[in-house]
């Protein structure tokens, strides 16, 4: 086996009409992590996974699933990657379990190496599998989504923006089956969101791509260490004779006057940087906090990265 599930080099992908969705992306996404592709809409993110699965064709770079260059072995490329797409495709007229059979027949799993009832079981379609898909519920339909990605036993999973829209019910047993997939049977996970939080709490990894390129790609941990920089801007009553200088604070003049104090909530309270204001004879005449979301991280490593 090799460390990595996944190996992505210079990945590009132009649709027809010129749209540059992906700009020459490196990415290796370590065997048996929750990994998480994070970034705003418009991003990349499902082009990328479309790419991996087999269902978008790139325009340039080299792919590798578990190993398998996909243009060199795309049949065993394929049979290791499942993938819970971002929009509910399902036929209307089949059943959960015959969605499954289906799907199982695409992928060439032999009659006697299918799972489809403890499928069920797993995303709680039991009593569901002889309902017609149009019947079930939205949350139903994305579990049955989830079914399918898995029928035929991939090493990875891929969830493009599961709990897009999802209820707080269905998201927890999302994360359970994922959680429970990752642990038990050491399947490698990776997942797209925009919801930072849920990375947060997900994932062992993180990558953000934003307009088509990677700009990072670290543990969730140090990833963390970068969110906890919050941003106090502070509206002087008059324009102040000195800045406010204290360690561990950042302080920024903004055009319309404010002072805008930056610091780590984990080394910094907010007294602290209140007293600094203080002692600078600053009188305060608005204030409010900034903290730091997607957005900031895009902003900070992006900026950092340029000086
Ligand atoms: P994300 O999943 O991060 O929101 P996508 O990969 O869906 O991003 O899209 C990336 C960019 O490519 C967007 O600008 C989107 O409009 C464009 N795009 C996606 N799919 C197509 C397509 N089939 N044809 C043309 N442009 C597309
Ligand atoms: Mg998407």
């Amino acid at each position: 086996m090799t460390q990595d599930a996944i190996r992505i080099k210079d990945l590009r992908k132009t649709y027809a009409g010129g749209k540059q969705a992906l700009k020459g992306v490196d990415l290796n996404v370590p065997a048996g992590s929750v990994f998480g592709l994070l970034g705003p809409n418009g991003a990349g993110k499902s082009t990328m996974i479309n790419i991996m699965a087999g269902l978008v064709t790139k325009t340039s770079g080299q792919v590798d699933i578990w190993g398998w260059d996909q243009d060199k072995n795309p049949r065993q490329s394929r049979a290791a990657i499942g993938v819970m797409p971002q929009e509910l495709n399902l036929d209307p007229f089949f059943t959960p379990r015959a969605a499954l059979e289906v799907q199982a027949g695409l992928y060439g799993v032999p009659k006697a190496q299918r799972r489809s009832d403890e499928i069920l079981e797993m995303v709680g379609l039991t009593d569901k599998a002889e309902a017609y898909a149009r019947t079930l519920s939205g949350g139903m339909r994305r579990r049955l989504l989830l079914a399918k990605a898995l029928v035929h036993h991939p090493q990875i999973l891929v969830l493009d923006e599961p709990t897009a829209g999802v209820d707080i019910e269905l998201r927890q047993m999302l994360w359970e089956n994922v959680r429970k997939l990752n642990r038990d049977r050491g399947m490698t996970i990776i997942l797209t969101t925009h919801y930072l939080e849920e990375a947060e709490e997900m994932c062992d990894e993180i990558a953000i791509i934003n307009h088509g390129e990677k700009v990072t790609q670290q543990s969730t941990q140090s990833m963390l260490g970068q969110l906890d920089a919050k941003t106090m801007v502070i509206l002087p009553e008059t324009p102040p004779a000195a800045l406010p200088q204290a360690e561990g604070i950042i302080v920024d003049t903004r055009e319309d006057g404010a002072l805008a104090l930056t610091y780590r909530s984990s080394e910094t309270s907010a007294e602290d940087v209140l007293s600094c204001v203080h002692a600078a004879g600053i009188r305060i005449r608005d204030v409010r906090t900034e903290q730091a979301d997607l957005e900031d991280v895009f902003l900070s490593l992006t900026s950092s990265r340029a000086s």
